[in-house]
């Protein structure tokens, strides 16, 4: 019989507007084993977001409380808003063998390498600058101020690619999930 990959945890980060949540989207469909982590965040609930599905939505006082009380497995500031993810529901879902992905941002993905260095870092990048920027300003939920922020964001972050284990290109969303899919692994039999 073929060994199977272990179950393991994957961080996917890149650039606003490079396309994570439809690929993420796409892997879900096709590996529905893999558990997605739902971020904490003080950010104002867009109107096609549900609360506890793509957030769980708090106000800062109560994300404070969790930093304080170490429930994040890593949290970062962008934009104005806080953002992390919850660190009990990560490792209850590995120690049960399953797979897990983590969509956070680089100063989160630097985090998790430090606390968990078995940890794989993929990077999903553009196909273009000139296409991210399409992308950005293309989603037309934000100011301008908000997308010049997240401009200056992308650029770090593209910067960045180097310090991940691989980097998947979204030319495609279908091929970067299929890509994404090999990277994830099977549940570990148990
Ligand atoms: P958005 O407001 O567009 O949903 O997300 C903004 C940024 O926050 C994205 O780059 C996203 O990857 C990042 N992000 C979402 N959840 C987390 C998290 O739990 N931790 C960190 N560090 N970043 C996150």
């Amino acid at each position: 019989m073929q060994a199977r990959p272990a179950a393991r945890l994957t961080v996917l980060s890149g650039p606003s507007g490079v396309g994570k949540d439809s690929v993420i989207e796409m892997v879900r469909a096709r590996s529905p084993w893999v558990w997605l982590s739902v971020s904490v965040t003080t950010r104002p609930r867009r109107d096609n977001e549900v609360d506890g599905v793509h957030y769980h939505f708090v106000d800062r006082a109560e994300f404070e409380r969790m930093i304080r009380s170490d429930q994040l497995l890593e949290w970062a500031e962008f934009a104005g808003n806080l953002y992390g993810t919850p660190r009990a529901p990560v490792t209850a879902r590995l120690r049960a063998g399953e797979p897990v992905l983590l969509k956070i941002d680089l100063q989160g993905a630097r985090q998790v390498r430090k606390a968990m260095p078995e940890a794989q870092l993929v990077f999903l990048a553009p196909p273009s600058w000139a296409e991210l920027e399409r992308r950005l300003i293309g989603r037309g939920t934000d100011d301008p101020e908000t997308i010049r922020q997240r401009f200056a964001h992308a650029r770090e972050e593209l910067a960045a690619e180097a310090e991940f284990d691989v980097t998947v290109v979204n030319d495609s969303v279908v091929r970067a999930a299929d890509e994404l899919v090999g990277l994830l692994g099977s549940p570990a039999l148990l």
